[in-house]
């Protein structure tokens, strides 16, 4: 039977928000994901003071959870660097622990969980590798990965390609690392580092294809290659970085923006739009993005869904847009000294530009 209730496909920050939003407002939303227990996503692990009033304007305290305090932000290129005041706290925090906590959020506020990967979707219909799952609303939250029949569009031949290092508790990294994000950028990507709980730090680059091409496509020698041209991320890999796996995602279609969807359909997260992950955001659009979706769907049901997609379009249009443009400076060597020389000389407009590449907050976020 078809339930009028609706259903959420993936629950990551974006699925999760969206069913505690919609279970605060009288709904009975049904989550479904692949896992049953919670994973550890390939992400930078920063989460902007954005990220964390969306979170906290559903109730979800991360507090007690032992994230590692984030003020300032430091660019490093081509040898030179510079450090910049965020405009509020941050905070570094693993996928793992955030996701488990949106999860419990989740369950608590009363929606429903079952396991299931999706394989497609149709009118009313998610399909699943264990059972079809009808709904009038389906909520289409599975990030990174596309479900079959609702790729997003790739506008690149050179994607970018996402890389990841956890790298342990070290005492030379905590003084490194102390309070900052670090942003190193390089010809064709950048390495983000942040230190998060019990003191370990996540390493994640995003890289052309084209660049870890030129390694031969083996990321560990790209990371070498790095380290080798940079003595400030070499000092930061240590010695004990090749004891890390590096895990990899392919092509990340930085730039997308759903601007309309299907009857029924409400894009959330990475499907609906895509920050370049430099800006650290991607986590704030999602929440942004459930607590829109299901505002709309408690106000107007399934009908809602193009509303609602249109209107999310154009509250994340302006983030990305600066993000990208951003992103595009970075990962060419000028743009890079550039960024670095913008930072010393004028860091309030390194500031001013991280705050408008924010997605606007919660209360603001008004229906259109
Ligand atoms: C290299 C890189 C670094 C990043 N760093 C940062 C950062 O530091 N800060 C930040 O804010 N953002 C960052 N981001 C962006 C951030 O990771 C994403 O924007 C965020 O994870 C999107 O959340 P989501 O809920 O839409 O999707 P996801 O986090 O991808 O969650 C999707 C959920 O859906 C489930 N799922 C997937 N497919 C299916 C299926 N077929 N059936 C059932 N379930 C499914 C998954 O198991 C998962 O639980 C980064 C991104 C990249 C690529």
């Amino acid at each position: 039977m078809r339930s009028a209730d609706p259903l959420i496909l993936g629950a990551g920050p974006a699925g999760c928000a969206a069913a505690i939003a919609l279970a605060q407002g009288g709904a009975s939303p049904l989550l479904l994901d692949r896992r049953a227990a919670v994973g550890d996503p390939l992400c930078g692990g920063f989460m902007s003071w954005r990220t964390l009033a969306q979170l906290e304007a559903i109730g979800v305290q991360l507090d007690d959870l032992g994230g590692h305090r984030v003020d300032e932000l430091r660019l490093f290129a081509s040898g030179n660097d510079a450090s910049v005041p965020l405009p509020q706290p941050a905070l570094g925090l693993s996928r793992h622990a955030l996701d488990s906590r949106l999860r419990e959020a989740a369950l608590a506020a009363g929606a429903r969980l079952e396991v299931d990967t999706i394989r497609a979707l149709s009118p009313g219909v998610a399909l699943g590798q264990r059972q079809d799952w009808q709904a009038d609303s389906l909520l289409l939250a599975t990030g990174k990965h596309d479900v079959r029949g609702q790729s997003r569009p790739r506008a690149s031949d050179d994607p970018a390609l996402g890389l990841r290092l956890r790298l342990p508790a070290s005492p030379t990294r905590d003084t490194l690392l102390g309070g900052a994000i670090e942003l190193h950028l390089f010809d064709g990507g950048y390495v983000g580092i942040v230190l998060q709980e019990g003191g370990s730090a996540n390493a994640c680059m995003a890289v052309r294809k084209s660049v870890l091409a030129r390694c031969d496509g083996d990321p560990a020698a790209l990371v070498a290659r790095l380290g080798e041209d940079s003595p400030a991320l070499a000092a930061r890999l240590g010695s004990d970085w090749q004891q890390a796996g590096i895990e990899t995602i392919g092509a990340v279609p930085y730039g997308h923006i759903a601007r309309q969807t299907e009857a029924g359909v409400f894009r959330l997260g990475d499907q609906a739009a895509v920050i370049p992950s430099l800006a650290g955001e991607g986590m704030a659009i999602a929440v942004a993005s459930g607590t829109l979706a299901a505002r709309h769907w408690l106000d107007g049901g399934a009908d809602a869904a193009q509303a609602y997609q249109r209107a999310f379009a154009a509250r994340a249009s302006r983030p990305i847009r600066l993000a990208t443009l951003g992103w595009h400076l970075a990962e060419s060597r000028l743009g890079g000294r550039a960024g670095v020389a913008l930072a010393r000389l004028a860091p309030g407009i390194v500031r001013q530009f991280a705050e408008m590449a924010r997605i606007p907050a919660t209360a603001s976020l008004a229906r259109r």
